[in-house]
């Protein structure tokens, strides 16, 4: 099974994602863990990174892609995985699209998880109160300011992907204002829904 989560920051990716992890067995490629690991290892990516990251901005296309392109490469990831965060730009889009091509495969389905925006900032606050909570290091991106930049970042450069995805026929739409579980809920079915299609069109394009 290969997904995309699409969604803004805090509508719930990296939450429904754990939840397809351990339902499916498949892994979950998040783009900003690897990134934040990048930059906390120092290595040449996340110097290039780092600042871009911390104002809330979007890394360039071709530094995320060379990224996802090794990774969907790694053996863990042959039984399938859920991308969050990733496509976030059309030409990103374009990428994952050859990528898999020359792979010889194709994309199960792209989960947009919709949110009400007024409710992202609370959610973002309260992830911050938990994580502090907790005593675990906050991210740079999770303040008021960079919040807003990557909100801005998601208007205007991931939110059309809903449209690019929609005219291939693969996006499905889930109301992530429910709670989790009713929010995971409705992804399972959904994806079974897909599962059912795709054994039933078997010379579907996929
Ligand atoms: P969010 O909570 O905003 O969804 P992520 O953890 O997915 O956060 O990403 C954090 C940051 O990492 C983004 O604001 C961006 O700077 C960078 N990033 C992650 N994925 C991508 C991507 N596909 N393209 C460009 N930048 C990315």
């Amino acid at each position: 099974m290969r997904l995309i989560l699409l969604g803004p920051p805090g509508a719930g990716k990296g939450t429904q994602a754990q939840h397809l992890v351990t339902t499916y067995k498949i892994v979950q490629l998040s783009t900003g863990d690897m990134l934040r690991a990048a930059v906390k290892a120092g290595t040449p990516v996340g110097l290039k990174a780092k600042d871009i990251m911390a104002r809330g901005d979007l890394v360039p296309d071709e530094v995320v892609v060379a990224i996802v392109a090794d990774r969907i490469s790694e053996p863990d990831a042959a039984n399938g995985f859920i991308l969050d965060g990733f496509p976030r730009t059309v030409p990103q889009a374009g990428a994952l699209e050859k990528m898999l091509v020359d792979k010889g495969l194709g994309l199960d389905a792209v989960i947009e998880l919709k949110v009400d925006e007024k409710a992202l900032l609370d959610r973002v606050e309260k992830r911050v109160r938990e994580m502090t909570a907790r005593g675990e290091s906050l991210r740079a991106d999770d303040n008021a300011a960079a919040l807003k930049t990557r909100l801005d970042a998601y208007r205007s450069q991931t939110a059309p992907l809903a449209a690019y995805y929609e005219g291939k026929g693969k996006l499905r739409t889930i109301d992530g204002m429910a709670p989790i579980a009713d929010v995971s809920k409705a992804i399972d079915a959904v994806l079974k829904a897909a599962a059912g299609e795709s054994r039933s069109t078997p010379t579907a394009v996929r």
